[in-house]
């Protein structure tokens, strides 16, 4: 068949929406054309990290083969093919002119901003047109409205226990396998010197993204982080596969009992490669000679590094629990409850939950600032140039990978911008563009709600801050910092102390009569007037100075 014979219905395949499990596939039909665009308002709408842009657009094009493969019309459209379109909109009046296409089809888009504008260009149609269920997650887009009812303050565990029940997943009958809903007094625990030889190095692929990479530089498309001409992310269900089957073996075993875990000391000790990576420059994006990264361990641990492939969908939540759960109970008691238990939480409660939020919360959800947060984020946030020790190790590993892990994301940067008081549109746009898995309807509620507490308490029942004692308790950051972390008020105090005292103290109203901030409040009211003085006259320096700690 000719590529531009006419097509009676068009069904336009997102960038997130990889499922090649979907209805959709069942039937081989030459009246459908399926179409992958990468367009420039998807690359635009954010500074999005360049392995973020390189991802999404080797998986669309590696979907595209497979659907061509499996027999399927399939029109894969480059940024080179759609540059002329000044939109989406725009690309779909085009094609349907182009194929003479009289029927129109789309899956729910996840986004907010997608879902309005396909739903908009749909009323102008005038053929018929068919919004369809993703067929990703637990809950179906339909049933949401039955969990969530928007400005609810919802909480994790009743939904979660809702969910397990649901899908009977880890229960005896009606209880809780074991005996227990939550184990987390069994994980978290911090990583010690010891442990380090057993840590796994992380599963890397060699994608080629380089025709990628000079096709972003021809578009002029404004990218962060390092470009590396090699992807390490998995792009198709093969390789996720593989992910998966490789922490399943690797990493379950651990998974909760270090999730909270964070190191810089792990690779210190640890001999570099000498060796280089193809490096092709994308645009902005920062290009540097490196030595070869097999031997890093530290911005992996035991996390899964599944949430690109489950947030394009390449992988299913239900495949992903259940091939852990059938691990866990083929191994006769070298993976715990308590390490499985913590995983099926993160994906059957939190990624549900946060969806959910998210759908019952919008629009106005991208708008609150309970908190009143105004501050810009520091330059710093860009490069990880900072000497807070902590902040720079998230940071580079960030812009390096376009990852890091929960704790990471939520007690290092979150926490920093929280008790600084940065405005958070400017958190929620640096989180969007940085993280390989950032989508908005993940992105937003953890970052705005769950470590901003913007939403006042939707997501979370307290606000995520800590002073300096956290992190030095769940990692050996301090180690390595040029500020002490003991101090609070002289000249190389660690800033996170002074911060959360000064932001403590300026929230008070809001935090004294939550049972899990009073004890706080307690040792605050303790402490000598001119001592609480010397804390908050550092902290207003701090923030003075934010540019520069
Ligand atoms: C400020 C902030 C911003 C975040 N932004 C994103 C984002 O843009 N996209 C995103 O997918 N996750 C986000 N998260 C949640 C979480 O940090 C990531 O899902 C996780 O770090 C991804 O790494 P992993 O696959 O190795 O996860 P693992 O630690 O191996 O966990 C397994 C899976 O559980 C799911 N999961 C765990 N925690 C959460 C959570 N809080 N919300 C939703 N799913 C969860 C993910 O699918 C993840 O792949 C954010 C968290 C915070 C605190
Ligand atoms: S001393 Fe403070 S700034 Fe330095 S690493 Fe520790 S917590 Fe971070």
């Amino acid at each position: 068949m000719s590529e531009h014979q006419p097509a009676k219905r068009l069904r336009l395949i997102l960038g997130d929406q990889l499922n090649a499990a979907h209805s959709w596939y069942q039937q081989q039909d030459d009246d459908t054309l399926y179409v992958l665009a990468e367009l420039k308002q998807e690359t635009d709408y954010v500074k999005h990290h360049v392995q973020k842009v390189c991802a999404f657009f080797a998986a669309m094009q590696a979907f595209a083969n497979a659907l061509r493969n499996a027999g399927h019309r399939v029109l894969h459209l480059t940024l080179d093919d759609t540059a002329k379109y000044q939109d989406l909109p725009a690309l779909l009046t085009g094609l349907m002119s182009q194929y003479q296409v009289r029927e129109f089809h789309y899956q729910l888009p996840d986004e907010y901003r997608l879902r309005q504008q396909l739903s908009l260009f749909c009323r102008e149609l005038s053929i018929p047109a068919m919004a369809f269920e993703t067929e990703h997650f637990y809950l179906s887009d339909s049933e949401l409205k039955d969990y969530f009812f928007e400005g609810k303050k919802h909480r994790l565990e009743h939904f979660y226990r809702k969910l397990r029940c649901r899908f009977k997943l880890l229960m005896q009958g009606d209880e809780p396998a074991g005996g227990q809903w939550n184990y987390d007094a069994e994980n978290r625990q911090k990583l010690k010197a010891t442990d380090f030889a057993v840590v796994p190095a992380p599963l890397m692929f060699t994608n080629d993204v380089s025709d990628i990479l000079t096709r972003l530089k021809r578009h002029n498309v404004k990218t962060i982080g390092l470009a590396h001409s090699s992807l390490l992310w998995p792009i198709t269900r093969h390789q996720a596969n593989e992910l998966l089957q490789y922490f399943c073996r690797h990493c379950l075993a651990n998974f909760g009992r270090f999730q909270d875990a964070m190191t810089h000391e792990l690779d210190m000790l640890a001999a570099p490669v000498n060796g280089e990576l193809a490096l092709a420059p994308a645009s902005d994006a920062k290009v540097e000679q490196v030595t070869t990264p097999e031997y890093k361990k530290q911005w992996s641990l035991y996390h899964s590094r599944l949430s690109f492939a489950l947030n394009a969908k390449i992988l299913s939540p239900q495949h992903v629990v259940d091939t852990a759960i059938a691990t866990y109970q083929q191994a006769d008691g070298a993976i715990t409850l308590a390490q499985i238990e913590g995983f099926v939480r993160q994906i059957l409660g939190w990624r549900e939950f946060i969806r959910g939020v998210y759908w019952a919360n919008m629009p106005e959800y991208a708008c609150l600032n309970h908190l009143g947060a105004k501050r810009e984020l520091p330059s710093w946030f860009w490069s990880g140039n900072t000497n807070m020790n902590c902040m720079q190790q998230a940071i580079k590993q960030s812009l390096d990978y376009a990852y890091a892990h929960h704790i990471q994301r939520l007690m290092v940067t979150g926490n920093f911008c929280l008790i600084a008081g940065i405005d958070p549109d400017e958190v929620d746009a640096w989180y969007l563009g940085i993280y390989i898995d950032a989508i908005e309807w993940v992105e937003m509620p953890n970052t705005r709600g769950m470590s901003q507490f913007a939403d006042g308490g939707i997501v979370g029942s307290k606000a995520y801050a800590a002073s300096g004692n956290y992190i030095n308790k769940m990692s050996d950051y301090c180690s390595g910092c040029q500020y002490e972390v003991k101090q609070s008020h002289s000249d190389n105090a660690c800033p996170l102390n002074a911060l959360y005292w000064h932001f403590m103290q300026q929230h008070i109203d809001d935090f004294k009569a939550n049972p899990r901030t009073r004890m706080v409040y307690a040792n605050w009211l303790k402490k000598p007037p001119e001592a609480q003085q010397l804390i908050l006259q550092r902290a207003e320096f701090l923030i003075r100075n934010i540019d520069n700690l």
